[in-house]
């Protein structure tokens, strides 16, 4: 047996991966508390990743449009068309990346000086589930993201500016500036 300097729970041995840095040669914490670090690690690193696609898509942009041009226009016009229904096949298959995508068509269409696109899951992940204006737990599949700057004020459609928001609270809120 071994406590885990993390849970502070006694578990077998079997329970810690292997460690050649330890002194008994077992990690200090318990295989659940290390997965559970890696997964949050994983997830605080993939805000930072999206924002880095960002910026070579920013950068590129003029390259990366030239490129899907040439791309599309070396199909055959029955080509063309089967990629588009693969296209929208895709999005009615995955109904949460489309939510990503009208929400940030809704947000190019206000004029928001940043529009990114913005994954809900992350969001989700980063906030705990919470919302923010309640702090109460809100289920995954039913919450709603809050511009905490609403758009019709000049908020941006940012990672930074939008939090998980309960349907009450974010309906109250809507109710009082119109985002
Ligand atoms: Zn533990
Ligand atoms: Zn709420």
């Amino acid at each position: 047996m071994k406590t885990c300097t993390e849970c502070k729970t006694a578990k077998a041995l079997e329970q810690f991966y292997r460690s050649a840095a330890s002194r008994d040669g077992f990690s200090p914490q318990c295989k659940d508390c290390r997965k559970k670090r890696d997964r949050a690690r994983y997830l605080a690193n993939r805000v930072e990743r999206v924002e880095q696609q960002r910026a070579y898509r920013r950068d590129n942009a003029v390259a990366i449009a030239k490129r899907m041009k040439n791309w599309y226009a070396k199909m055959t016009p029955a080509q063309q068309k089967t990629k588009l229904a693969g296209n929208h096949r895709w999005l009615k298959n995955h109904p949460e990346k489309n939510a990503n995508y009208v929400a940030k068509r809704r947000a190019r269409i206000a004029n928001a000086p940043v529009v990114e696109l913005i994954d809900r899951t992350v969001v989700y992940a980063r906030d705990g589930g919470l919302c923010h204006l309640c702090r109460q737990p809100v289920p995954a599949d039913a919450f709603h993201l809050d511009h905490v700057i609403p758009l019709v004020k000049g908020g941006e459609h940012s990672y930074r500016n939008v939090r998980v928001a309960c349907p009450p609270c974010n309906a109250r809120k809507g109710a009082r500036c119109a985002d």
